[in-house]
This record gives C-alpha cells, structure tokens and sequence, in this order.
C-alpha cells in the first residue's frame, strides 16, 4: 500500500486523515460508494481515543434524560445496523439500575420503557421491573443494605479496538489504501488557496511522501485544531477535550453476566461497571484538559473518584491493589460557542469546513460512526465535485462478519478470520499456547495481526489486536519479550529491534499500572 501511494502522482478523490472511528468509518464509506480513498494515521490504528471507550453500543440513556429524543433514535438505529453487520463483534448486554430509593425503580422504569419504544424494530430487549431478590440474583456482588429491588434493560457492549482493525480490512477490501505509522505534517494548497493535498512521511523509515488530494478530510479527533493549523495558523479552536478515565479489576467484583448502571453519580454523571472480556471494567470520568495527548495520564482524583463511586454499590469496595489496568481516553468534544458558526448536521458530531477548503469532522460517538461518515462523504464529495454516488454502509457486512462466532471460543471476536487463526494453530501447534495464564490470547493471534493485521509494534499486538495492556498490564509486560520475538520471525528483525521494542512496551505499560 505504501509503494502504491509512493508510485502516484494523480490526485485521490479523498485523502483522510486519522485512523480512529472517525477516519475509518469514513474510508469504509468513500470507498464502499467507489471513490477512490487513502486514509493517514500517525502511529497505529486506535491509538487515539477509539481504543478507549467504555465499548458500548448504546443510544445514550443521559441523551433522554435530556429531551434529546432525535439523537436517542439515531443512535438505536446505528446500534441496530452495527449488530446486523459485525454481529461477531456485537453482543447483547443486560444493564441493571439498583435502586435504594422508593422513588427510583418507577422513575427510571418509565423512562426506560420510553428507551424500548423508541428503538422499535431495533431492540435488544424489553426493559423491566425487578424485585431485590431478583436484583442480587442477577448482580451477586451489589451492595444488600438497603436495595430495594432495581430495572433490567438492555444495550450493545463490543470490543472497540477490534471492531476498528475490522472497519480498517473492510475498508481495504472495498479498494481504500489505509496506512499506519504515517504522520501528516502539513497541507498543501492550490494557485486558488485551497487544500490540495497533504505532506506526510513514513515514520519508519522517515520517507517523505505528498499525496494530491480534490478533498482533505480532517478526522483526528481530539487533535482537530493542530491540523487545521496546518492549513491556516489562526484558525478558532473547535475542540475542548476533556478525558475519561476507566479501572478494570478482576471478576469477582462482577461475577455474573449483568452491568450495573448508576444513573446519577455525585458529579451527576452516569457510572457503569461493566463486564468485559472475563474482567470488570469501571468507569468513567469526565475531566477537561488543556491540551490533548496520545498517552494520557489519570489524575489521582479520578482513580479516587471511580473507586469510591464503585465502593458504594459493591458489597466488596475496590481499592488501588485490585486495578490491573487504568486507561485513558479523550473525548473530542466540539464547544458549544462553535456548532452554531459550522455545518453542523446533528447536534451530537459537527461537520465543518475552513475557509481553506479543509473539511473537519468532530464530535459524536462511537455508536453512530457509520452515520457520521455517511455525513462527512455527503458534504465532502459535495465540496469536490465529486460524482454523486449513494452510501451503502447501512447494510455492508463488516470484515469478520459472522453469526455464530461464539462457537470460536477465545477467538469469537475474530469471526469468520477465526478459522484461518485455527488453521495456524494446527499447522503449528506451539502457537495455540496461551501467552500467560492470566491472559486469554495466544501466539497465534500475535502472529495473525502481524501478517495480516499491521501490527507493526509490540504495543500494537498488545494494546490494540488483542487487549492484553487494558486488561492487565503488569501480564503483558510479562509476555512482551515473547510477543517481540514472534513478530521478529514475521517482520525479519534483530535482537536489537526486539530489545528496544520490550523496553518501549514495558515503559509504557507502567502508565497502566496503579503499584
Ligand atoms: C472515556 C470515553 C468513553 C467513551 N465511551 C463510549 C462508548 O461506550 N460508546 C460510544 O459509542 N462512544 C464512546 N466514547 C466516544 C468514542 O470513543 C469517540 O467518539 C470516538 O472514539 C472518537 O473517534 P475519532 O476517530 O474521532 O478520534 P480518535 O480515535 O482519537 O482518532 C483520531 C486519530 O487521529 C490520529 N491523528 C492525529 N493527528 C494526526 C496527524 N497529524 N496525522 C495522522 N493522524 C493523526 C490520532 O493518532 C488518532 O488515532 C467514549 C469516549 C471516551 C473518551
């Protein structure tokens, strides 16, 4: 891929930069349509914040308890069309909200009901009533004083990082060049002063490239401003970021198959316990922040934070000891002040365009990336002159596409590519040992996501193919030397690469680590 953008001179249709929800679920889209796409990102596919979410497909309970009825629907819908096309990677998870109040199982009881009705054909499952008895049934470890009883509904849990690497692969199968490890650092523009195209390098070879383009679209989340400053230095900020930290602890905080919802915490945020890949993921939190970064660090009052809110609902209150992982994501809020200046298309996601011709998309979900992108490639072959082609996505099969899945076992997530991980494992049996007892993975999916996945690092194979780091991060320090020396076999690098990889790895996985 990289040879064919080297070997080019002709302008794309659309060149993306950002390899995140956004970004991708853009490509997918474009290319799906027939347009000819390359998409950019500057370390490893989700590093940003699409790897950090809470990894729910959900229409947002906070959004009706706003009156945001429209953003409601369509966000339902999106869940609806995400479990229909990646339902190897979609799952249906109950959620119950405890209730210690008179007042509560009927409150959020009608509202949730409201939430049935407005996903109509798209459902996962009626909400309802339940007694104390049937509320510790489904949630052993909650707190017995005081419960009343709770409600039980339902929404969509996935694997971000995963389904991003499968958008990625659905993106290339349907013709887009996608590159990791490709840093944009400047735009270039035309006698007329628009954008018309990017200057970029290969960050591992440091290679220069230029890729011409009749549209850039901006999709770097967080880091919008910095590449609309490359097209013009005064530009108004879009974005206020603002992080979110989550713990994951073990299992036994959540042993049983149901989440637990806290609708109102102190700060008067929603708060989930969730479980995740035989973990309990906690979070979140939402914290504003001056400048955003690709490895950001939790404050010690959000751990406290998330710690005491869990202490409260759990029978067994964790403390910094449990935490195997800490993660944190930046959301890419848009400011209030600026939705009203830009084309803003839904209030959730913003869609905007420089006077440089340089088009940003912002904001919004993980939920609703495929209608986001939809969006983004209505206005952005608009402002091309593009030939006017119709999106497809709302019924494309995402790369992995399978019904049954489950019957793969620790490799489900892998969908239809899980036979070609099995084949593997049987013509090299060594490969099916799981990398560390406190794992699930083994060394065949390391070597799957170097060969065909562009795992290119050891923290791409451990953070983002599979989810060693943000489950447990001292066991994936303790296998990186493995993993390096399995991705050195498949990339023919030495012992030196090898070393440095593990010191970068283990360096970086201490940001994950509480002790
Ligand atoms: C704590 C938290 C929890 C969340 N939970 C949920 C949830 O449960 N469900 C849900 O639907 N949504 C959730 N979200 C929202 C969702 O995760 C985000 O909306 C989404 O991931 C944003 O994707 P993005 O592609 O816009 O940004 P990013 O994922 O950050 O991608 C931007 C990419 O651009 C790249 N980039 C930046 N500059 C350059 C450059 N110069 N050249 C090339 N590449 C560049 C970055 O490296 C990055 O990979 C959550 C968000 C947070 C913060």
């Amino acid at each position: 891929m990289l040879n064919r953008v080297l070997d080019r001179t002709a302008p794309w249709d659309l060149v993306i930069i950002g390899g995140g929800a956004t970004g991708v679920g853009c490509a997918v889209d474009a290319a799906s349509r027939g347009y000819e796409v390359l998409l950019l990102e500057q370390s490893d596919f989700g590093k940003g914040t699409s790897s950090r979410s809470t990894k729910l497909v959900h229409g947002g309970v906070r959004y009706l308890e706003q009156g945001n009825i429209t953003l409601v629907i369509e966000a339902l819908r999106e869940r609806g069309l995400l479990r229909q096309n990646a339902p190897h990677l979609v799952t249906d998870l109950a959620f119950v909200v405890p209730s210690y109040d008179w007042w509560e199982s009927p409150f959020y009881g009608v509202g949730l009901k409201v939430y049935d009705l407005l996903a109509g054909k798209y459902g996962f499952g009626p909400s309802r009533l339940l007694s104390r008895e049937e509320t510790l049934a489904r949630l052993p470890t909650v707190k017995p004083e005081g419960l009343r009883g709770g409600i039980v509904y339902y929404d969509g849990q996935f694997d971000d990082a995963r389904l991003l690497i499968n958008l990625a692969e659905t993106a290339a199968d349907q013709g887009a060049i996608i590159l990791n490890y490709v840093p944009v650092t400047g735009l270039t523009k035309g006698v007329d002063g628009f954008v018309n195209g990017v200057e970029a390098h290969d960050a591992e070879t440091g290679r220069p490239l230029w890729a011409g383009a009749r549209v850039v679209i901006n999709a770097t989340g967080p880091f919008s401003d910095a590449v609309r400053r490359l097209a013009d230095p005064a530009v108004a900020p879009m974005i206020s970021p603002s992080q979110g930290i989550h713990l994951v602890l073990d299992r036994s905080f959540l042993p049983g198959n149901s989440a637990i919802m806290v609708p109102h915490t102190s700060d008067r945020r929603v708060m989930f316990a969730i479980p995740w890949n035989f973990h309990t993921l906690v979070g979140t939190t939402d914290t504003p922040v001056a400048e955003p970064s690709l490895e950001p660090h939790p404050l010690p009052e959000e751990i406290d934070f998330i710690l005491d809110t869990a202490g409260r609902y759990l029978h067994k209150a964790p403390n910094r000891a449990d935490v195997l992982s800490v993660f944190v994501g930046i959301r890419p809020l848009v400011s209030s002040g600026h939705v009203g200046s830009s084309a803003a298309i839904s209030r959730d996601h913003t869609i905007h365009i420089d006077r440089s011709g340089l088009l940003s998309i912002a904001g919004g979900k993980w939920t609703t990336y495929r209608r986001m992108a939809e969006d983004c490639i209505d206005q952005a072959a608009t402002l091309a002159g593009l030939p006017e082609k119709q999106a497809v996505t709302a019924h494309l099969n995402i790369h992995g596409f399978h019904r049954h899945a489950g019957k793969f076992e620790n490799l489900a997530s892998y969908g239809s590519d899980s036979v070609v991980i099995q084949d593997l494992i049987r013509r090299e049996p060594s490969l099916g040992e799981a990398l560390h007892p406190a794992l699930i993975y083994c060394a065949a999916e390391v070597v799957w996501a170097t060969r065909v996945e562009m795992a290119r690092t050891v923290e791409d194979a451990l953070a983002r193919r599979t989810r060693a780091l943000f489950l447990n991060a001292q066991a994936a320090s303790a296998v990186a030397p493995r993993v390096a020396a399995l991705m050195a076999r498949e990339l023919r690098r030495d012992e030196a690469w090898q070393s440095q990889q593990v010191k970068a790895f283990q360096e970086l996985a201490r940001n994950y680590q509480l002790q």
